[in-house]
């Protein structure tokens, strides 16, 4: 086994990456993880601030006027989100998806995707790029976004009603608008595009036939997401999450519904098809249902730090290995490494015994993205 010396590690480094072992193996390509789950997916956080203030993901009372984001400089720069993207395909990451805070609010966002499109996986091929957003600038950076090199959007859009939604993103934002840019997004040809609508009981779950409705008969898919426990700040409560068995049946019964094997091993969606072929729709149940068993996701955080689940508390800090020098061969071998000691299945815990959960601080769903 060949071996890399890393370089001098400051203080930060050695706290950030104290469990990878010295000397490190050099990396090999494809990398599992303890369960065997293979690295696919790498989803990016390219900023922590939002101009919605989503009652389940950045309350106001939290994320107010006086709430301070990161500073410029603590944000990973193109080149080194770049860099991370070429390491990560080497590891068999072949979709990409940028995602925040609200994406499009990162100035110059299209420089970094057409970066990030001439990267190649493994196999030489074209990395999928995609990006969620709310939408409220989408319309007038569709057509620019799709230049870039951006193949797909999803959109989230929790209600059609318009004071609903004007609640939920907490800063009266029409929902009128949302529409307006998915078609705009659709007519530029970033589809299929998805709707991410995420359920929360006593907010918006009398809405849930009403957005099947609508996208039913279009080219636009659904999917009905239980509100999760990510982060501290939503106070989130077992009794506001909406089971997807639940949504299912609502729709079902005036829309008669029936199931569809998934696309892919590992896709997050359970696929549901309306029975007169009027399309599909999915329902994305991390609380009910947990699909760790099959979650072959990272996720870097805005100042580059490297998530193996949603629900870590803490990351590794790949910006202070960049900064302080590292070359590529040292950090492909801590990517390896740090997926290969992955034994993250959160939501399977969870869904074991809510109880017996250990109590601790979880990353926010802004700051290290959906
Ligand atoms: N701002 C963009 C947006 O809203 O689409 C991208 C970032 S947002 C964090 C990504 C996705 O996470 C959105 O679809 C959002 O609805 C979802 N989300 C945020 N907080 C959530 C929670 N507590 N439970 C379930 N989904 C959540
Ligand atoms: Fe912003 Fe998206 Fe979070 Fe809503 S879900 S507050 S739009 S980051
Ligand atoms: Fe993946 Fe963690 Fe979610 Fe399980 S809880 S599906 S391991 S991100």
């Amino acid at each position: 086994m060949s071996t890399i010396d890393l370089p001098t590690p400051g203080p930060r480094y050695f706290r950030d990456v104290s469990d990878v072992p010295s000397p490190l193996e050099s990396p090999q390509g494809n990398v599992r993880d303890t369960f065997n789950r293979p690295l696919r997916d790498l989803r990016i956080s390219v900023t922590d601030r939002c101009n919605f203030r989503c009652v389940y993901c950045m309350p106001k009372e939290i994320f107010g006027r006086d709430y301070v984001f990161l500073p410029k400089d603590d944000l990973l720069s193109f080149e080194e989100i770049t860099r991370l993207v070429k390491i990560a395909a080497a590891h068999g990451v072949e979709k990409i998806r940028l995602t925040g805070g609200e994406p499009l609010l990162r100035k110059d966002i299209e420089q970094l995707i057409e970066m990030i499109a001439g990267v190649k996986t493994a196999e030489g091929k074209d990395l999928d790029i995609a990006l969620t957003t709310n939408g409220s600038v989408l319309a007038r950076k569709a057509q620019s976004l799709k230049d870039a090199g951006l193949q797909r959007v999803t959109v989230s859009l929790d209600s059609l009603d318009d004071e609903r939604f004007k609640a939920m993103n907490d800063v009266d934002f029409p929902v009128s608008r949302v529409l307006d840019a998915i078609d705009v997004a659709d007519d530029v040809g970033l589809g299929p595009i998805k709707i991410n609508t995420v359920v929360k009981r006593g907010e918006n779950d009398q809405d849930i036939v009403d957005v099947a409705r609508y996208f039913k008969d279009s080219p636009f898919i659904v999917r009905f997401i239980e509100y999760m426990d990510v982060g501290t700040t939503n106070g989130w409560k077992m009794e506001e999450v909406v089971p997807s068995a639940e949504v299912i049946s609502r729709i079902d019964a005036e829309m008669p519904l029936e199931e569809v094997s998934p696309n892919y091993t590992g896709e997050v969606s359970a696929r549901w098809r309306y029975k007169d072929g009027g399309g599909e729709i999915g329902v994305i149940s991390s609380v009910t249902q947990a699909f760790c068993s099959t979650c072959t996701r990272v996720r870097i955080s805005t100042e580059g730090k490297l998530f193996t689940c949603l629900f870590a508390s803490d990351g590794h800090d790949l910006r202070a290995l960049m900064r302080g020098g590292c070359s590529d061969a040292e950090l492909e071998t801590v990517m390896a490494h740090l997926w290969r000691a992955r034994t993250d299945r959160y939501s399977e815990l969870r869904s074991a015994n809510t109880a017996d959960l250990p109590k601790r601080d979880k990353i926010e769903m802004s700051y290290i993205g959906g």
